[in-house]
């Protein structure tokens, strides 16, 4: 890396560099203590005794039972696993329904169950990024098994009403999986209060490896395996554990359950906010209240730019954030999360997300402004010039 080019890091919600705390936490277990948790001779036994400890201290931090929490490799495979893993338990018959702004994680699985036979659809959310507890009733059936609402959104950063969105799930006779990956660390995740039947968290977003993950599954959740063959994790999901990374997992959700950072988060967001709304064309996507969003995500459109080019643009200025849109072939695709609120074509392949982090500062957060502000200005005169305006 060129050491004169600075490295400010605003993609926090893409990943995160392993703690220091979480690294000691797992050295052992890379190095020394490394035995197969299946064994039965000592250095098996410690793995073993590792992992349970683990599962003990998530599931005090959580406010579950120990043998309610599945380490799995991440949020992809936790989401997967409760939608597939529900809809094998009723055979494919009946109805789930997910929310329009859920990760592809989630949104790709119910297709995959749809696609099986199982019939589905789509919860939306209103123009500020909120399911609401409403929408959520109006797509419930008689034959719904699960409906899937995430804590909050990867793109936007909105926070949705999950205690009482899972009473009207509840009311229905469903359960309710709730994707808290993106939650974890900057508002609580507690299991009792948020009333989900089971809940998806992953390592790498909070300071953990990247390939571990749990799912909460609550007591008496239907649910069958994806993965056979050893008995690991109580017989639903198979597999040599990932003894370090357990552990990791424990002790960075152990951190993030402390909320560390959350007054500064708030103010480098406004200072970004406040900033960046300033740029003549930026849009602002998703509520701005401070009770529905993540303390850490800044989204901002700029309509008729192509995000994906701001983002290398940004790059060149050691600025790394992200594009919400997907990237196909060299052209932006729209983001889902953003046509899902009533964003036009234009606003929803050009939006950027800032997702901060303890780490960040306020001189960090001047200097983004003012190089999207550098990018923005000239990458609309040159269309302007390009169009003869
Ligand atoms: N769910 C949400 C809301 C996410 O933001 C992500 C990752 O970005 C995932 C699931 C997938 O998690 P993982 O990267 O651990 O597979």
């Amino acid at each position: 890396m060129n050491d004169k080019k600075p490295f400010i890091y605003v993609d926090h919600a893409a990943t995160t560099r392993i703690s220091d705390s979480v690294r000691a936490a797992m050295e052992p277990y890379l190095t020394t203590a490394f035995g197969n948790a299946s064994a039965a001779y000592g250095a098996g036994r410690a793995a073993s005794r590792a992992i349970l400890a683990a599962r003990r201290r998530i599931a005090s931090v959580l406010g579950c039972l120990p043998k309610e929490i599945y380490f799995t490799s991440g949020g992809t495979e936790s989401d997967n696993w409760a939608i597939k893993g529900t809809a094998f338990a009723h055979r494919l018959q009946g109805h789930i329904a997910c929310s329009a702004i859920e990760h592809h994680a989630v949104l790709h699985s119910m297709r995959f169950v749809g696609q099986m036979g199982m019939q589905t659809s789509v919860i939306p959310a209103n123009a500020e990024g909120i399911v609401t507890p409403d929408a959520v009733d109006a797509a419930m059936r008689d034959d719904t098994h699960l409906a899937a609402v995430m804590l909050a959104n990867n793109e936007i950063g909105t926070v949705q009403p999950i205690p009482d969105i899972a009473d009207t799930v509840h009311e229905h006779g469903a359960v309710l999986l709730c994707d808290a990956v993106q939650g974890m660390g900057q508002i609580p995740v507690d299991i009792p209060t948020l009333g989900a039947d089971m809940l998806a968290l992953s390592g790498h977003k909070i300071g953990a490896p990247k390939g571990i993950g749990l799912l909460y599954v609550r007591e008496g959740t239907p649910l069958l395996p994806l993965l056979d063959g050893g008995g690991q994790e109580m017989h639903l999901r198979a597999g040599t554990e990932n003894t370090a990374a357990i552990v990791g997992l424990a002790q960075a959700i152990e951190e993030a359950a402390q909320l560390p950072a959350v007054d500064h988060l708030r103010h480098l967001q406004k200072q970004l906010f406040d900033g960046l709304r300033a740029i003549p064309g930026c849009v602002v996507n998703g509520t701005t209240e401070t009770d529905h969003r993540l303390p850490g995500n800044v989204n901002v459109s700029f309509p008729g730019l192509d995000a994906e080019s701001l983002v290398l643009h940004l790059d060149r200025l050691g600025i790394c954030c992200s594009a919400a849109s997907a990237c196909t072939a060299g052209v932006s695709e729209p983001s889902h999360v953003l046509l899902a609120i009533g964003r036009d074509r234009a606003a929803a392949t050009a939006s950027l997300r800032f997702s901060l982090g303890a780490e960040n500062t306020v001189e960090e957060m001047d200097a983004i402004v003012c190089g999207v502000r550098r990018i923005v200005t000239q990458l609309y005169e040159t269309q302007c010039t390009f169009r003869g305006i």
